[in-house]
């Protein structure tokens, strides 16, 4: 039987590292009829917004896609592609699996936490305005069902995955009333999972610990804008945005896409890294009940680093990705 995939290649590196993840994909055997759909620069082009409703529609319809990533220009102009489909598809969940990878020398060892963040409201609720000339207003919005929902979603998956903690990372003691809430769901939800040792931290002192000891943590679950940026500090704990992975969960849909984004800086150059989003299509593997093609990807990957020098740039390597993905689908 082969499943059909909703494919948005994006912008920037995006093309490169989605070719470059089909092949690997490809490599494993597992049938996949792609539907590609235009998201970003090419779309705007093409339809006069970069999120048509096509795109929203092919996702709603197979329930599941692979991204490549989708710049967002600063400023005004059009909302941004992964808010709006996080928003529209009710993706809540955002999964971060942040580990060391043998052959990948960084500054630490022993990294194996995952990133929980929650996708659809806190400060990326889109409700901005300017309240007089000179002023800009911002509102940050934190319910009970959407603190609830990702904190049961935190909890279920450290006990699906013999997880021991989840750490809850928060700035009550500062936004009282929004934090406050999301505190409050975080600790009623633990208390429903009495093995999973639950524990809090203020943020700034989690981004502190997260540099120091970051061997001692497990699962976090933070709000939005928290994961935002923490997530972008953990990928620099294992080697950077070329190689963490991510997935977008709802109750109906699933949507992957790598960490990083469109690094316009070396688009076009065949120099990305496609490791995150090779990652992150075993992650989607998985997800679709096919594990033991995840496994040989997560494999192919961990070999090639382990056991050769072939890296790209931002790895400290002159290896393109052509050549990067050569090796993935030899070690397959
Ligand atoms: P966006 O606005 O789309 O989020 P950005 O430039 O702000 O893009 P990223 O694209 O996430 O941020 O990455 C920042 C930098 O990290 C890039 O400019 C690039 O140099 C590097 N980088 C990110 N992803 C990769 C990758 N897959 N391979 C190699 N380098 C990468």
């Amino acid at each position: 039987m082969s499943l059909t995939v909703t494919l948005i290649e994006g912008d920037g590196i995006g093309p490169e590292v989605v070719a470059a993840t089909r092949e690997v994909l490809a490599a494993t055997g597992v049938v996949i009829r792609w539907d590609v759909q235009l998201a970003g620069a090419a779309a705007v082009e093409a339809h006069g917004t970069p999120c048509p409703d096509e795109l929203i529609s092919s996702v709603q319809r197979n329930r599941i896609a692979l991204k490549g990533p989708v710049g967002t220009p600063i400023g005004r102009g059009f909302r941004s592609v992964n808010v709006t489909l996080r928003k529209a598809l009710d993706l809540y969940a955002c999964l971060r699996p942040v580990k060391n990878i043998q052959g990948i020398t960084t500054r630490f060892s022993g990294v194996d936490l995952v990133i929980v963040r929650e996708n659809t409201e806190g400060l990326y609720s889109g409700l901005e305005h300017m309240v007089v000339p000179g002023v800009a207003e911002s509102l940050k919005i934190v319910s009970e069902r959407a603190s609830t929902r990702i904190a049961e979603f935190a909890f279920r998956f450290a006990r699906a995955n013999a997880r021991q903690s989840v750490t809850v990372v928060h700035k009550a003691n500062i936004m009282k009333l929004s934090d406050g809430l999301f505190l409050d769901c975080c600790r009623r939800v633990g208390q429903r999972y009495p093995e999973i040792s639950s524990q809090e931290v203020i943020v700034d002192a989690c981004a502190m610990q997260l540099v120091r000891f970051p061997e001692r943590f497990d699962v976090l679950v933070m709000d939005n804008l928290y994961g935002d940026i923490l997530s972008d500090l953990c990928a620099g704990l294992v080697g950077g945005l070329g190689v963490v992975p991510g997935a977008n969960l709802g109750d109906e849909c699933a949507l992957f896409e790598a960490v990083h984004g469109s690094a316009p800086d070396i688009a076009g150059k065949g120099v990305a890294n496609p490791t995150a989003l090779i990652l992150s299509a075993a992650l989607m593997l998985e997800y679709l009940g096919e594990r033991a093609a995840a496994v040989r990807v997560r494999e192919a990957v961990d070999h090639v680093f382990a056991k050769t020098t072939v890296r790209t740039g931002d790895l400290g390597g002159n290896s393109t990705t052509d050549e990067f993905t050569r090796a993935v689908v030899l070690a397959l």
